[in-house]
């Protein structure tokens, strides 16, 4: 079948390969030409690219069902597995890649551009095209391009094909990036981690964190309430370097004696936790032969790492469940969806609410059923929970899982235990850094 497909980034590239190789004849549209010959990736519109991403296993997993060519790519180019030791006798597991998104996506970008079966072109998607009903293709810079399979994979922006669905739910992540990434010098030994993602520390009114990336970089992260117009100053360089020098476990990967920036620093855009079936208002699929995968779905909040892995197992359900009847397909889909991708979003609305109002110093409220951040908190506590809480981290079991620990975690915080605090300092004293930085830079 004739396939177009909106977007060319994780999940346009993966069901162009995964579709492709079930015999479709694929195109994939994306406003981006891809990397410039001296390699630099620009990737404007793609605000994410060059942010911190953990690449968790089910993103592994995808990759191995569908293109283990191209997981044995990914590992060639430098991927590492990220592995959590064995403990209480569960043995070693492995949870993912460390790796660049930029490394996940020019490698994507290449086996799709050797894929038989699959051109990319670059240019605007306007809009999908109907005919007698159906899908017909996209209209691209004004040109038609007539498919009778049309993807929308135009990501958390995207706007393509609005009226065709039923209007989403979203709901302010409440933070905000700005972060960097480094390169470990020759010979450098790697700083302190306190798990296998890398680091990550809740200070008074910020989150620090350092994700483990490929070839020996990582990606150092401050997380900011997003109504904290202080705090944006980080984006300044001189500011930035000044705070990870000031906060533990960030200034020991960031000495320059260890390790060297080798990106500006990167602020972030806005952040939202969002969630959108396929079905009209009518609760009809909005358009047949249209569906709509990955970002254009779901999208929850970054610190948990969850984005392209609800994105390619949305993908491998669709192009698993896609026979004759791509309609019959995308009801499929969006049933699946609502039980087992709609839960994340729920379960993000929920924890951000309450680490937004952490981050800003009130306690936690206990006239309420705890939300999952609480539930792993008291984990770190008593690793009893973690029989239900490890499979959740892992996202081999749902949100719904952790109510049966919400009791025995309850009854940690009524007892007066809170998480410990990392000495560091404080959002006030980052505060006054960005001013005196920004003081001595005007
Ligand atoms: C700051 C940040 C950090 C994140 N960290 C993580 C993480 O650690 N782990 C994780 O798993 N996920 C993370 N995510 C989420 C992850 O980046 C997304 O889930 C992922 O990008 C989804 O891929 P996608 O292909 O659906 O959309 P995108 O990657 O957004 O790709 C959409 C593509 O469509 C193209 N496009 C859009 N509109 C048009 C048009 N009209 N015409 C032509 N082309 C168009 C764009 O150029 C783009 O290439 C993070 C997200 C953010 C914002």
């Amino acid at each position: 079948m004739e396939t177009a497909i909106a977007g060319a980034g994780p999940t346009g590239l993966f069901t162009a390969i995964a579709l492709a190789r079930r015999g479709h004849r694929v195109t994939v549209v994306d406003r981006d030409g891809g990397p410039a010959a001296d390699g630099s990736w620009p990737r404007r519109g793609v605000m994410q690219f060059h942010h911190p991403h953990g690449v968790r296993q089910q993103v592994v997993d995808a990759l191995e069902a569908e293109m283990p060519d191209v997981r044995d790519a990914l590992a060639a180019a430098g991927a590492e597995t990220s592995i959590v030791p064995a403990a209480n006798g569960r043995p070693a597991m492995a949870i993912g890649l460390r790796c660049r998104r930029s490394l996940l996506e020019r490698v994507l970008r290449e086996a799709a551009l050797a894929q038989d079966g699959v051109t990319l072109v670059r240019g605007h998607v306007d809009d999908v095209l109907r005919s007698r009903g159906r899908a017909a293709g996209l209209r691209v810079d004004g040109r038609e391009l007539r498919a009778g399979l049309v993807v929308n994979a135009s990501g958390r922006a995207g706007h393509l094909a609005d009226d065709l669905r039923a209007p989403g739910e979203s709901a302010d992540c409440g933070l905000a990036y700005v972060s960097r990434h480094y390169a470990l010098r020759p010979g450098a030994e790697p700083g302190p981690v306190n798990n296998p993602i890398g680091l990550m520390s809740r200070f008074p009114g910020y989150l620090a964190a350092v994700f483990l990336q490929d070839d020996r970089t990582v990606s150092v992260l401050i997380a900011r309430l997003s109504s904290d117009r202080e705090l944006a100053g980080l984006r300044a360089p001189a500011a930035f370097e000044a705070a990870v020098r000031l906060v533990p476990g960030l200034d020991a990967w960031t000495a320059p004696a260890r390790s060297e920036p080798i990106s500006p620093v990167l602020p972030g855009g806005h952040l939202h936790n969002s969630y959108r079936g396929q079905r009209d208002e009518r609760g009809r699929v909005g358009l047949p032969g249209l569906v709509h995968l990955g970002d254009t779905v779901c999208t929850t909040n970054p610190t948990g790492g969850r984005g392209i892995a609800t994105s390619l197992l949305q993908t491998r359900r669709f192009v698993r469940a896609l026979g004759t009847d791509a309609e019959a397909a995308t009801l499929e889909l969006d049933a699946w969806c609502a039980e087992r991708i709609r839960p994340w979003f729920d379960d993000h609305r929920a924890w951000d609410r309450d680490q937004v109002r952490q981050l800003a110093g009130e306690d936690v409220d206990l006239d309420r059923p705890l939300t999952s951040g609480h539930i792993v908190a008291a984990a770190e506590r008593d690793p009893s929970l973690m029989r239900v809480v490890g499979p959740y981290l892992s996202m081999t079991a749902l949100p719904a899982t952790l109510a049966e620990v919400e009791p025995a975690a309850r009854a940690m915080y009524a007892s007066g235990w809170r998480p410990p605090v990392p000495d560091g300092p404080s959002r006030d004293d980052l505060a006054a850094l960005v001013r005196r930085t920004v003081a001595v830079t005007v």
